[in-house]
């Protein structure tokens, strides 16, 4: 069971590496990287067999190379040192089977495929310098007279004009497939957090709508449970007057107006939300004193007028506060739930007042 949940867990992890291009090129890196390590180990496991020493040296080299690949993608962010080891890697290969001429269709299919799987890697830019340096390698090997003396076995004249020839546009077709995805990766990318951002924030006043503050004091109470937090729960007194009196759209100025002064107020370790209809929630994770804080919010509401058209309009609100507690997912629903009672204790004495609540 527990190793089914692991390979569950891994599994998640892998979905949201693949949304991060840096993350999922190095997730590649590393499968791909094993899988030749272990062909390698295969190749030379079967040299060792038919007595190929020479061989089975060099595919065995190789598998020691991919397999430090491997491990150092596994445990390293950084990807230059992966990119050297990479290089020195195809290029022992490509020099390997171009001396040898053997195996002479899997070179072939190596060296084409390293235009294709470098961009697929490394990306258009680190790609792009790859490819290119690997077919200047091509070129000396096959064009070069020095080149062509190191060859044991030359290749015939037309071969060697298509082999980079190939190449080339192995090369234009990979990068074109790179250019689109990584351009469609970037708009899906760019269009997931504007979606992100607008499901989390309430579209008239701005704030954290009650799904984002949720999302908020979820995630922030996984990760730092021992921080203290206090809650400032707020809401508009007498606010259906203002519908009722001056209609739909001036009381959305007003919301809008106190949002505004409730940001004004509040420091940037401050989470402001609004809460429902007219209320809003204040979650604090500063120094600050929670109670001097909500007095501030509530005299500059009070004294704030707020000109709608041609009116003039003036509001109060009331606030429970309930300060200074750890902040875990389990507790926060009871410490709102403490600020919120405190705020109808508010009501009950008369509004426009601050009030203090206990768990
Ligand atoms: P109290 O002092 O006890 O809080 O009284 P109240 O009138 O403020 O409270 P009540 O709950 O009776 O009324 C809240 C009103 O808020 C009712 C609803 O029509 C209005 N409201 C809720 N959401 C919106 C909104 O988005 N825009 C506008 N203009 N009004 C809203
Ligand atoms: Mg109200
Ligand atoms: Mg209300």
């Amino acid at each position: 069971m527990k190793f089914l949940e692991k390979g569950k867990r891994y599994l998640e992890r892998v979905e949201d590496d693949l949304l991060d291009d840096r993350k999922r090129r190095r997730m590649l890196f590393l499968w791909l990287n094993g899988i030749l390590a272990l062909a390698s180990l295969g190749m030379s496991l079967i040299n060792l067999v038919t007595g190929e020493w020479a061989l089975m040296t060099l595919t065995l080299c190789f598998a020691g190379l991919s397999a430090l690949n491997t491990l150092w993608s596994w445990r390293h962010e950084g990807l230059w040192v992966l990119y050297l080891i990479f290089g020195l890697e195809s290029g022992a290969l490509l020099t390997f089977f171009l001396i040898t001429g053997i195996p002479d269709g899997f070179s072939a299919l190596w060296i084409l495929m390293i235009p294709a799987f470098s961009l697929l890697v490394f990306g258009i830019k680190g790609g792009s310098v790859y490819s290119l340096l690997t077919l200047a390698g091509l070129a000396f090997w096959l064009w070069t007279p020095l080149g062509n003396s190191l060859l044991r076995y030359p290749y015939s004249p037309t071969w060697m004009l298509r082999f980079p020839f190939l190449y080339m546009v192995i090369y234009a077709m990979a990068l074109f497939i790179e250019f689109v995805r990584s351009r469609t990766s970037r708009r899906l990318h760019n269009l997931e957090s504007w979606y992100r951002e607008l499901y989390r924030h309430d579209a008239l006043t701005g704030l954290y709508n009650r799904y984002g503050i949720n999302e908020y004091l979820e995630t922030a109470g996984g990760e730092t449970p021992s921080e203290t937090f206090s809650v400032l729960v707020a809401d508009i007194d007498d606010f259906k007057q203002v519908n009722d009196s001056y209609g739909h759209a001036a009381g959305d100025a007003v919301l809008q107006a106190v949002a505004q002064i409730i940001r004004q107020q509040t420091c940037e370790h401050c989470r402001c939300a609004r809460w429902g209809g007219e209320e809003f929630l204040v979650v604090m994770q500063c120094s600050h004193d929670p109670m001097q804080i909500a007095e501030r919010i509530r005299s500059r509401v009070e004294t704030q007028p707020i000109v709608w058209e041609d009116v003039t309009l003036h509001v109060t609100v009331s606030i429970g506060v309930c300060a200074g507690f750890s902040l875990r997912s389990a507790q926060t629903g009871r410490i709102i739930n403490a600020a919120d009672k405190a705020l109808y204790a508010a009501k009950r004495q008369g509004k426009n007042m601050v009030v203090r609540g206990d768990l």
